[in-house]
Formats: structure tokens, sequence, C-alpha cells
């Protein structure tokens, strides 16, 4: 038995100020074949788990390219067809294959191609023929398009968010990929289209118990593998909006039915899904009150929608810039995105104090920059944090802490969102002895802050990602969705 796998992913905000290129892909994770490490990433965790699998159970394994950017603006259409080609190149050479088994991310849109996942599953169907298995994990922000499902013979995508199951549904994949090419199982996807985008948080009700019992349903009764696509509100795209797949053993019509059922029950679930969040000042005040109740652990504060890993620049101002004002101390910020700054620091060095423009140099929408007098804390020459068992790069960091102040600002190059609280003690600022931490991330920070922090205050500040769906102007997404119709199922009674 012979098996090809790769991965190319990267999650596309078409609203984002950050065009995307060959050295986004290159900058967050770029693995030519057989160079994968053994930890898997985000997208790619189909790779080292078929790796791992091949060399236990005796099948081949031909490694193809991985590749990942970190979530920003439209690609530019020479890096996808780039790096589309070198795969589909890769795979040509792998041929003959019994099966194919990639990690995407299903949400990324170039330059000239509203659906490249779909171009991608077309031509590798193209180059495998009828017969050979094609299976692939998605993340769960997605676009899930006709072209694709009728071009894949299983789909699976993360069930949590955040998603701290990657590396699970990685497995299921392959695990599925394997029994359909032993010929145990024949695959077969359904899905329903709930006609509608929200968000869809696993770390609360009602999607805990949505997912555990979508989950519990998987392997018997013939459904092998159920996921939710929530949709991607910011990528403009002819197929934005949430679906259910269920695939089942060779079983359409329950699969067909089932998907049904559990999209009309997420659509009846529609209005409840999202965390609450609070305005800035709200959100503060909020903060303020539950460290004077819980003195002995840090309040994080999330700046939800600032969040470079739904393609922002992550280089937003606005909830510092009140912070400060409002005289709030002894706190610590991760991150704001500021290459200059950050060559600024290293050029002065550590112990420096300079005057320093911080953030909001990426475009207006989530504040002015802001002008600060720092001492320098630290200059990393390559910073990172951890997602569960990846790392993740932060690129060259500086610390930098207002003079007269006990606040530690992490500066960073290479974007990303917060995910875990090492983003901080591995830059050298001890979290713990701080009463608020200020992150950028909408949920994915959740399971690494909950435990070390004594609340969580989700903030909805000012930023460039379009965080209302009833009124952003979309141009392709269909406008024939909840919230911008009431009721588009018509199930309201
Ligand atoms: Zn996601």
């Amino acid at each position: 038995m012979r098996i090809f796998t790769a991965s190319l992913a990267t999650e596309t905000n078409t609203f984002s100020p950050v065009p995307t290129d060959m050295n986004a892909f290159k900058a967050a994770f770029y693995a030519g074949p057989g160079e994968h490490p053994d930890t898997p990433t985000l997208c790619s965790s189909v790779v080292p788990i078929l790796r791992r699998r091949g060399r236990e159970e005796g099948f081949t394994v031909i490694e193809g390219t991985s590749c990942w950017a970190e979530p920003a603006g439209l690609i530019q259409r020479q890096t996808y067809e780039t790096l589309r080609d070198l795969i589909l190149a890769e795979l040509k050479a792998a041929l003959p294959v019994d099966g194919v088994v990639l990690g995407l991310h299903g949400a990324m849109a170039a330059q000239g191609y509203d659906d490249p996942e779909g171009d991608f599953l077309a031509r590798v169907r193209a180059i495998v023929g009828p017969d050979v298995l094609i299976a692939a994990e998605f993340d769960p922000h997605s676009h899930l398009t006709a072209l694709r499902v009728a071009n894949l013979d299983l789909m699976a995508a993360f069930l949590e968010f955040p998603h701290t199951d990657f590396e699970q549904r990685g497995e299921h994949v392959v695990e599925l990929a394997l029994r359909a090419l032993r010929g145990e199982i024949k695959p077969v996807i359904s899905t329903f289209d709930c006609r509608m985008i929200t968000i869809f948080p696993t770390s609360r009700e009602p999607m805990r118990s949505f997912v555990d019992r979508m989950q519990a349903m998987e392997g018997k009764g013939g459904v092998l593998s159920a996921s939710v696509i929530h949709g991607f509100m910011a990528g403009d795209l002819p197929d934005m909006g949430t679906r259910i797949v269920v695939v089942t053993d060779n079983d359409k019509v329950k699969g067909d039915a089932l998907a049904a059922q559990l999209g009309r029950e997420l659509y009846s679930l529609r209005k409840t899904t999202a965390m609450p969040m609070f305005d800035t000042e709200a959100g503060l005040d909020q903060a303020i009150a539950m460290r004077a109740a819980h003195p002995e652990m840090p309040v994080t504060i999330a700046d939800v929608w600032d969040n470079p890993g739904g393609g922002v620049a992550g280089d937003a101002t606005y909830i510092l810039r009140r912070m400060l004002n409002r005289g709030m101390d002894n706190f610590a910020v991760a991150t704001i995105w500021d290459p200059i700054a950050v060559t600024f620091c290293h050029a002065a060095g550590e112990g420096a104090e300079l005057s320093l423009r911080v953030g909001g140099k990426s475009g207006p929408e989530g504040g002015e920059p802001l002008d600060l007098r720092v001492t320098v804390m630290k200059v990393i020459d390559a910073g990172w944090q951890s997602f569960r068992n990846s790392r993740v790069t932060l690129g060259s960091v500086a610390v930098v802490r207002p003079v007269g102040t006990n606040i530690d600002i992490v500066l960073i190059t290479s974007r990303t969102q917060t995910y875990e609280p090492d983003i901080f003690s591995n830059q050298g600022v001890d979290f713990a002895e701080k009463s608020y931490l200020l992150i950028k991330s909408t949920n994915h920070f959740y399971a690494g802050f909950q435990p070390i922090s004594s609340e969580i205050v989700y903030i909805a500040a000012p930023t460039s990602y379009p965080t209302n769906p009833a009124t952003t102007p979309y141009r392709k997404a269909s406008l024939e969705l909840w919230p911008r119709v009431a009721d588009p199922l018509g199930l309201d009674v």
C-alpha cells in the first residue's frame, strides 16, 4: 500500500490589509518532502501521523511538501499556483498510489481563485483517477464547496474551538482512510447547509454539549464521522457559511438525514453560541472589578477581534491605549505586531531607553500608533510560544516597558495570535505576577489561559476584522444567511 500526503494551508481574510505571498509561507511553516518535524502543526498533523503509522504497520508513505501561512489577506496568484503545482508534481512522481491524505485548512482565497482547495482537489483527482482514495482534514473555520465534496472520498474538521483536537482529528482522518484502503469501510459524504454564519466556541455551552453528542455518534450505526464547518465570516466568498458534514459507511440516505437533523439543531441554537463580549470600557470595568475580587491570579483580557489568527494585522492599540489612559498598571501585553519597532529595539539593545512608536501601522481601524518612552527589557532573535504540542514562531521579538510602569509589551515580527501563557514566560515576562494579561485571540487562548486566570474578559474593540455579518459589505458571499435574514430556513415557530 502506497499513500501520498502533503499539506497546503492558510486562512484568508479577504478584508485584511496584509497580503499573503511565498515569504508568508516560508516564514510561518514550510517543510519539504521528508522534512516535516515529528511534531504536528495545526493543519499538517496527517503527515507525521502517517509517517509513524506507515513505519509501525508496514505501508509506504510518500511525503510531499507541507506549508502554512499565518492567516492574512488574499494570496498572491503566483504563490498559490507555485505551491499547488509543486505538490501536484510531487504526487505525480509518487505514482502509483492507493490513497492521498491531505492536511488543508479550507478557507484559502487567492487572486483569481475563490476556491483554491476545490481547484487543488480537482487537480489531485485528475492525476490519480476515480479509484484512488482522497481524504482531507479541515479547520472548521473554512468554506465547504461542492467541488471539494465531489473530489473527496472522506473528510473531517476539528471539532473543538479552540482547536485542541487537531491532532486527534488528524488521527481520525488517517484511521478512516486506512480502513477504507483495507476494504473495511466505504465512506460516503453527506452535507447540510445551515444558511447562517456566526462563531461556535466549544469551551462553553451550547456548543460543548453539541460537539460531545456529535462525537458520540461517530463509530456507531454506520456513522464514521461528523463535523461542523463553522464557516469564516471574514472570507467574502460564494460558499461562506455554516455546514454540517457527515461521513457514513456507504449509507447516503442515513448520512443526508443525520446531516439535516444536526444542521437544524445547530440552526435553532444560532442566537446562543457566541460568547458574551463587552465593549472596551465595560470590559475594562469588569476586569478591574474581577481583579479586586480575586487578587491571587491575573485577569485575562482578550482582544477578540484583533486576532492575527483571523487574518488581521494584530497591531491594534485600542485597548492598550485605554488601559494606559485609565491608569491601569502591572499588566503584560502579548502581542503587538510591529517589525519596525522590533528592529529599533534590537538596534538600541537591552536596557536602552528610547522613544518608540508602537502599533497602529497597518491601518486606522484598530486605533492610532502609541508614542511611548520605553525601556528595552529583552530582545530575542527567534521567539516562540506553544500551541499544545506544536511550536509557533514569533519571529524576532522585543519586550518593552513604558518608563515608570510595570507594564511589559511583547512586540513581534511574525504575526500570530496568543495561544499559551509561555508567550510571556518564554520572553522573560513573569505573567503570574501581573494583574492583567492583554492578549489577542478569539478563543484559541482559552485552553492555555483558563488555568492561570482568575477570570477571562472578552472585549470586542475596534479592528479591521468584519465582526458583524449583518452589516459587513459582502460582495461574493450569499446575503440570504442569518443574521442578515432572520429565519432563512423557515424553522422558527
Ligand atoms: Zn480555525
